[in-house]
Formats: C-alpha cells, sequence, structure tokens
C-alpha cells in the first residue's frame, strides 16, 4: 500500500510556530515511509478565511523545505461532493433537522449532566424525534449509533469513545449553511486516498466521530497520529485566533529546529533545511513506523 499523508491547513492566517509542527510531522511520516504528502486548504468557513493566506502558508512551507505533491485541493471547490454525502445520509435516514441554538444545547446538557469541560457538551438529543411545534430548523444533525469505537493512534495509544453517549448526534450541516468539518475532512481524506492523518492533539477526540461517519459512508479510515500542541503563555493552543505569530522563514533553520524539538527530538546539526531533512527523517523512522 502506498502510504498517502497530508497537511490540511484553514487559511486564517500564516503558519505560526503550532501549525508548523503539525506541517512538520506530517511531511517527515510521509517522506520517512517513502510516501505522498498533499495539503490541501480546509477553506469552508468563508467568514474566517483571510484573503491570500492559502498563498502565503505554501510560501511558508517551501521556505521551509516541504514541498508537496500532486494539486493542492481547496474544499470550496467540492460543494457538491459534500452534498451528494448528505443527501445519500438523507436516504439512509441518518440527518435531520435541529432547531436548538447552542445556548439551548448547553443549558440541558447542563440540568441533566452537570458540567462539562468548554466544548465537550453532548447533543441531548432534543430535535431526533421531529421538530417542536414552530421551531424552524437550523442545522441537520446524523443520528449516531450508540457503542464505543476504539483505535490506536499512532503517539497516543489506544483510544475509546462512545460518540453516542460523549458527543451526541453531532451537525453535518451548520446553521450558518455552511458545511461542517467532520463531514468534509472524511469525504476528503477518502477522495485523496489519505491512508495516514498526523494532525494536532485538539482533534484526538473528533477522530471516533470521523471514523464512525466513514464507516457508515462505506469509507476507509486512514490510521492516524495526534502529536502534542504547541501552548501559549497562559497555557493554551497557540492559534491564529490568539494571536499567534507568523513565522519568519527568512530563517528557516530556527523555525525547524524547534518544531522538531517540540515533537521530542534533539537539534541536528544542519545549516540547511535539505540537510535538515536528511537527517530527521531517519530518524523519525526510527521511532515511529507506519502502522
Ligand atoms: N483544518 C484543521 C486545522 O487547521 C485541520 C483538520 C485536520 O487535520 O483534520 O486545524
Amino acid at each position: 500500500m502506498q502510504y498517502v499523508g497530508r497537511f490540511a491547513p484553514s487559511p486564517t492566517g500564516p503558519l505560526h510556530a503550532g501549525s508548523v509542527v503539525v506541517a512538520l510531522a506530517s511531511f517527515l511520516d510521509a517522506r520517512a515511509a517513502n510516501g505522498l504528502w498533499r495539503v490541501r486548504m480546509e477553506d469552508l468557513d468563508t467568514e474566517r478565511m483571510v484573503q491570500g493566506a492559502d498563498q502565503m502558508i505554501l510560501q511558508q512551507l517551501l521556505a521551509l523545505g516541504m514541498s508537496w505533491d500532486g494539486e493542492v485541493i481547496y474544499q470550496s471547490a467540492r460543494l457538491q461532493n459534500y452534498q451528494a454525502a448528505f443527501d445519500s445520509l438523507q436516504t439512509q435516514n441518518r440527518l435531520y433537522p435541529c432547531g436548538c441554538s447552542r445556548r439551548e444545547i448547553a443549558d440541558s446538557v447542563l440540568s441533566r449532566h452537570g458540567a462539562f469541560p468548554e466544548g465537550e457538551r453532548p447533543y441531548p438529543g432534543t430535535c431526533r424525534q421531529g421538530l417542536a411545534p414552530g421551531r424552524t430548523a437550523k442545522s441537520w444533525r446524523v443520528r449516531v449509533d450508540d457503542g464505543d469505537l476504539s483505535f490506536v493512534d499512532r503517539w497516543c495509544g489506544p483510544q475509546s469513545q462512545n460518540v453516542h453517549q460523549q458527543v451526541g448526534d453531532f451537525v453535518l450541516r451548520r446553521a450558518d449553511g455552511h458545511w461542517a468539518y467532520q463531514l468534509a475532512v472524511v469525504l476528503d481524506d477518502a477522495a485523496q486516498g489519505i491512508t495516514h492523518i498526523v494532525r494536532g492533539q485538539d482533534l484526538l477526540t473528533s477522530t471516533a466521530r470521523q471514523q464512525w461517519l466513514a464507516h457508515v459512508l462505506g469509507l476507509d479510515t486512514p490510521s492516524v497520529m495526534h502529536v502534542p500542541l504547541v501552548i501559549d503563555d497562559n497555557g493554551v493552543k497557540l492559534s491564529k485566533q490568539n494571536g499567534a505569530l507568523a513565522i519568519n522563514t527568512e530563517d528557516p533553520m530556527p523555525i525547524l529546529q524547534a518544531a522538531w524539538r517540540h515533537l521530542g527530538f534533539y537539534d541536528v546539526q544542519a545549516s540547511t533545511p535539505a540537510q535538515f531533512y536528511e537527517q530527521a527523517v531517519k530518524q523519525w523512522a526510527g521511532r515511529f513506523k507506519p502502522v
């Protein structure tokens, strides 16, 4: 089987120290396996996109010596594919419209189960049996089956989640009309023939629902590795939203070495990206087998 990996940034701004770690890990994993490394722009959330950020990201990758294989895919060009999958789930009676606001979901979960950590509130199934009279459909949710879903993460080890209980029926089409990330990512990974996903640990808890969705759609599930996030001084994930600085690719070596150290390795003796990769790819291959 040919290894096919990917880096899937959202073009909401240039790369920062956190996204470089993810790019580097996925690039090294692909090169260590003599595989392909694809880039996909996740530009569905049009309100958050920044004009020209995609080109900036691509230039930064090249400046860091990470060149991708094949065409760069844009999610915004694949809307028909998301619609087709949505339609097929619709015919399987898997979908239903939901009229709940975030506030209502949070309130009903709090009263039933007590407090959940931020972002981890399961949908309580309010609209599963149909919209209450007078309510209008906002989003569309998929009916999730009860049961544990287990997988082995190449970084974090064995994982198990009951999507029905811990997440609940999740949104595939958002209230603002955009396709949800969870749907798009599953379809895109399958369409691009991705065999191995390497990404940040913030997405570890999304994996079970993505694998479940892939099963329901009859698609293969890629193996996964979730690498540690870069955290700022306040303990928050470094992101464009909280003002992470764009990296200065005029001087690529300190950026590569910092990302490499973050992944648990010692600096390599190298003065150019090419020299760096020659050694880093070997060391990565020695530590992580691409299962
Ligand atoms: N677009 C997502 C992000 O920038 C990554 C999605 C993925 O790797 O599955 O965080």
